[in-house]
């Protein structure tokens, strides 16, 4: 992450938050929606752990596995199993066949499992072929991958043969280092490579430093876990590297059992080749021991291993081998055919070491023969061989260099569009979690507004309901007293302003008490009740009817002169007498006296109302059940 780009992700904390939950988010959905193939195909799955352990055994059941196999992805993971397991018995024109038919079956973008596993089975497979160098970029890109996706066993199968390259390369702290990781990550996850695979390679390390000491502890901590596993050709490659460190250690017996252990060990499971590595040290320990039928019919063994394998490194070293067998045997002249034919082999700028060691051997043995010219001659030849690979190491190291910037840029370059796309998915994020955040809020708000407005008119009826109730005589439902009174005030004032008639009535029933007194005061109320339905129904509902008292009511009404009041009046009082009807008492006998007044006769409710009074006294002495409406009295 570069450093403009990093203060703009940590500009705030809560920007910080959002990136993190993002990319949890991020790595869930990369899960979810790459169904790109991850593991091995089940048919194969088994026989992973058992490429290095048996890889000739191995290969014949992935040839009947690949003859069953339909899908390109399958046939590619076969592909790249085949490949290891012939990179492992160091056949590496197979291992390279193989994954290079593999390769052409899968794509970075769509497969890059796969494609990243074919393309560390290719490093190694050039590294078994002695193209180490070309194995790296291979490796690299793997690397990066499998780290930045958390595959370990990918990664630590990429470390290791990162590390081999390295040590083909000679650059053996890079090659230490590459093991190290890899045996740390081996500790931490449960990989298929284990932390004794990688004491293995760390011991390779020291063998190629020629630090034998050191590295026989590490052998020997591979060794035990593979004799424990049973796995061949990884045991006899470990009892070989013990076996050698041994020897260079002048334990010679222990040696020798090592070697032959490992020998048989590597015949058993067809790696010829492993055989032959043990032979061609036995051989040199035979020759110092003046040995030497027996070691060349080890060596000339050893030889045809390696030339069936088409091995060129091991037939030169089985070559100068022989031609010191022959030379300790005097036969000078089958000597130096042996160095000849060594000599034909280390074409090209990868044998350039083992051209002066053959140049080496070839002077020794003219300078046995007394020719000194020759002998010196080859020596300049030599010279001129040691400047051409010092210059070869130089500008090899110079292209690792180079690829290593170029690998480093690219990664760079990676990583900057990696962010990017982060960060534009952050601002997406953020700017959907904040629509949600504005649709909630406006939701909300609708809510509260809709319950605002529910209770507002819930209060306004509720309002209503109390009004009524305290203006509204609960057991006739007319009007109360004072609710009558302001009425008939605000008519009296209306009428007067409009010149505008209005007739007012007091009544009052007769003789209630003794109802009371005969039927029960229940009687009494179901009277007022009907009374109270009664007059409701009869008059117009613009009409004012009100109980001022007990059984004594005041009716008002607006735009009617006294004698049409006093009509309408009649009609209700014959009506009332019926009330005992209603309410299923025909004992009993109601009737209503009526003091009537046209208000045009006085100017306030309260002299209108003592008028009314006044004429229902005259009713009531009168005789009751009648009508009496006030005269003026001029
Ligand atoms: P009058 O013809 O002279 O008006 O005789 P009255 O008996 O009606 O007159 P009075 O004023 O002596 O009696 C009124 C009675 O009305 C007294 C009371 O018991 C009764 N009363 C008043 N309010 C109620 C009520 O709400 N329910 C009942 N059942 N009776 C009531
Ligand atoms: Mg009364
Ligand atoms: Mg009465």
């Amino acid at each position: 992450m570069t450093w403009p780009l990093f203060t703009v992700v940590s500009q705030t904390l809560l920007h910080r938050l959002a990136t993190l939950l993002f990319l949890s988010l991020f790595s869930l959905s990369v899960q979810a929606q790459s169904d790109y193939v991850r593991q091995w195909p089940d048919a194969v799955q088994g026989l992973v752990s058992e490429v290095r352990k048996t890889p000739d055994a191995t290969i014949s059941d992935l040839q009947r596995t690949f003859a069953l196999t339909q899908s390109d992805e399958d046939k590619a993971a076969v592909h790249a199993l085949l490949s290891r397991a012939y990179s492992a018995l160091l056949l590496h024109k197979k291992a390279i066949e193989h994954v290079n038919l593999g390769l052409e079956l899968v794509s970075p973008a769509n497969q890059p499992w796969l494609y990243y596993n074919l393309t560390v089975a290719k490093a190694e497979a050039l590294d078994t072929a002695g193209e180490a160098q070309q194995g790296l970029t291979y490796t690299q890109s793997a690397i990066a991958w499998a780290k930045s996706t958390e595959h370990f066993d990918l990664l630590t199968y990429a470390l290791s043969i990162q590390g081999y390259i390295h040590l083909a390369l000679s650059t053996t702290d890079d090659a230490l280092s590459f093991f190290q990781e890899g045996y740390r990550l081996a500790q931490e996850h449960n990989t298929l490579l284990k932390p004794e695979d990688f004491a293995s390679m760390i011991a390779l390390v020291y063998e190629y430093r020629e630090e034998w000491q050191q590295a026989i502890p590490y052998y020997e901590r591979a060794e035990a876990y593979y004799r424990e596993t049973n796995a061949s050709l990884e045991l006899a490659n470990t009892l070989f590297g013990l076996g050698k460190a041994y020897f260079e250690t002048g334990q010679i017996q222990k040696s020798m059992v090592y070697l032959r252990d490992s020998a048989n060990l590597a015949l058993e499971i067809g790696d010829l080749q492993g055989a032959a590595y043990s032979y061609a040290i036995m051989a040199n320990h035979l020759i110092n021991q003046g040995k030497y039928i027996d070691a060349e019919s080890f060596l000339t063994e050893a030889l045809s291993i390696f030339e069936a394998a088409e091995n060129p490194y091991m037939q030169i070293q089985a070559l100068i081998s022989l031609a010191k067998v022959e030379q300790k045997k005097d036969q000078f002249e089958n000597a130096m055919k042996m160095l000849d034919r060594a000599d034909d082999m280390a074409d090209g700028s990868a044998f350039l070491t083992q051209k002066i060691q053959i140049g080496l051997e070839k002077s020794g043995l003219y300078a046995s023969f007394g020719e000194y010219e020759k002998a010196y001659q080859l020596m300049l030849i030599l010279r001129n061989l040691q400047n051409d690979l010092e210059r070869e190491q130089n500008s090899r190291r110079l292209l690792e260099l180079r690829t290593a910037f170029e690998v480093e840029q690219q990664e760079a370059q990676n990583a900057l569009l990696k962010e990017q796309n982060l960060r534009q998915q952050t601002q997406i994020m953020n700017e959907q979690s904040l629509q949600k955040y504005v649709v909630a809020v406006a939701f909300l708000l609708v809510i509260i507004c809709l319950l605002l407005l529910f209770l507002y008119v819930n209060g306004k009826r509720h309002q209503r309901r109390l009004e009524l109730l305290a203006n509204e005589d609960e057991l006739t439902g007319l009007l109360t007293r004072r609710k009558t009174l302001d009425v008939v005030d605000n008519q009296l004032h209306l009428a007067i302003r409009h010149d505008d008639p209005l007739a007012i009535a007091v009544l009052d029933l007769d003789y209630f008490k003794q109802i009371n007194d005969k039927f029960g005061h229940q009687t009494g109320d179901d009277v007022l009740r009907a009374f109270g339905k009664l007059a409701r129904k009869t008059f117009r509902s613009t009409d004012i009817l009100g109980r001022i008292g007990g059984e004594e009511f005041l009716f008002a009404f607006p735009h009617t002169p006294a004698v049409k009041a006093e009509s309408l009046l009649k009609k209700f009082a014959e009506s009332v007498r019926d009330i005992p009807f209603t309410i299923g008492n025909n004992q009993c006998r109601i009737s209503v006296s009526i003091g009537l007044v046209d208000a045009s006769v006085a100017r306030t409710t309260s002299e209108l109302t003592a008028l009314a009074d006044e004429a229902l006294y005259d009713a009531k002495d009168a005789g009751r059940d009648r009508i009496v409406r006030h005269q003026p009295s001029d």
